[in-house]
This record gives structure tokens, sequence and C-alpha cells, in this order.
């Protein structure tokens, strides 16, 4: 069977110390899963819990670059464990959710901040807002079986060498596992499918020029320019 027009290719991430790839199916992505964070964009996160929302496999870039988008005078970076599932599901529970987990990886949830305000205001999707072209810088994924899986560890973003965002992954409101279980029971989950777990507190605007340096302890490093 021929198709009438190519077919999209593959979008895949490197795996560290490991010539194979990891092909990517989905990428959700948790809203406030950081109380602070939540309180900086002005939420209560007790009456306010974190909710999902997603983007495109090809908004993930991983040369070390994000081009700054059109239609935004507000990018914001915000610094996330990502997680890669092996296996999926439907209705995961989160006693058994880990072991469904490929690997984990260090991303930015690119932001468009004025159109997230604007949609916000309006009662609007947030797709413009998050799930633009190259919205999702990503690094290569570790083993699960290499680092186990962390619950624990220093969330940092630096901007041209100045800390702006500064968390700990045992901020989390929903655990790694609750976001699992949770999400398996709004969509069937599947092998390839990744899932950004939210920021902490700090998210801030970039500029061309800036050079981006995230880091989570126990799990790697994401060095990005904007460009
Ligand atoms: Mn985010």
């Amino acid at each position: 069977m021929a198709y009438v027009i190519p077919p999209p290719p593959v979008v895949a991430l490197p795996i560290r110390d490991r010539a194979d790839l990891f092909p990517v199916h989905r990428i959700f992505c948790v809203g406030r899963n950081y109380a602070e964070h939540a309180r900086e964009m002005g939420h209560d996160p007790d009456c306010d819990p974190p909710f999902f929302f997603a983007k495109p496999p090809d908004a993930l870039i991983t040369d070390g670059t994000f081009p700054y988008p059109a239609h935004s005078q507000n990018v914001h970076h915000e610094l996330e464990l990502v997680v890669a599932l092996a296996k999926g599901g439907f209705g995961l529970e989160p006693e058994r959710a880990l072991e469904h987990i490929f690997g984990y990886a260090v991303g930015l949830d690119m932001t468009r901040r004025d159109r997230q305000e604007e949609a916000r205001k309006m009662g609007r999707p947030w797709d413009a807002a998050k799930a633009f072209d190259h919205s999702a810088p990503c690094s290569e994924i570790v083993l699960a079986s290499a680092i186990g899986h962390p619950a624990r560890g220093n969330v940092r973003l630096d901007v041209d060498g100045e800390l702006r965002q500064d968390g700990d992954l045992a901020q989390m409101i929903w655990k790694t596992p609750e976001v699992i279980a949770y999400l398996s029971r709004l969509f069937t989950l599947a092998p390839g499918d990744l899932i950004f777990t939210g920021t902490p507190k700090g998210v801030g605007p970039v500029q061309r020029g800036d050079r981006l340096a995230g880091r989570i302890e126990g799990v790697g490093e994401l060095q990005v320019e904007v460009v």
C-alpha cells in the first residue's frame, strides 16, 4: 500500500550509552504540579489541582537550540522531569505504575505566556501557548534500570549563568506513579508516550541569544541556546 503524501517521520529521542532510539508516540504535560509555581501563576494549589495538556511529538527538539517562535513577546522556560513509557495500559494502579517506565529525561515545556494568558481570559484552548513548533526541547533518555526512579533531587535552570528555577522533585504534588495512574484513566497509555511532569517555581522569559542550562539531580542535563 502506498501513501498519497509522504507519511510523517518517526520522532525519536536518543538514549544514553545506546545506539538505538526511543520512538515517541504522544507528549502529555502536567500543569501546576508544584505548589509554588501554581502560586506564582496566580492559583491556589489547595483548591486548584494539577491537570493535563498535550504537545505534538514533532514539537520535540534535541539539537541544543530553541528557535524563538512567532506571535509572542513573552516566551517562558519551564524545566521539567520527563517520563518515557515502555509499556502502556488503561486504568493503571499507582502501585504498579513505575514498572511501565523506560527511562527519564530533562525537558523544557516552552510556553508563549502571552498567548496562554489570552486563552485563559477568553476560556479558549492552550494549543497556541503550549503546542507550537519546537516547544519541547529535550535531553537524551536515561534508563530507569540505570538510575532507578527519582522521587527527589534538585531541579535547576540557569539562564546565562544566573539561577532562575530551583526546586526539588520531592515537591511534585502528583508524584510520578500518581501522574501515570491518573493519566491512564483519561487516556489509554501506549509505549512511546512521554510525560512532562510539571515545573517548579521561577519560570520567566527568554530572549534570543540566551543560554539555558537545565539540570535534574540524578537524571541529567539539558543545554539549549535560544536562536
Ligand atoms: Mn509545564
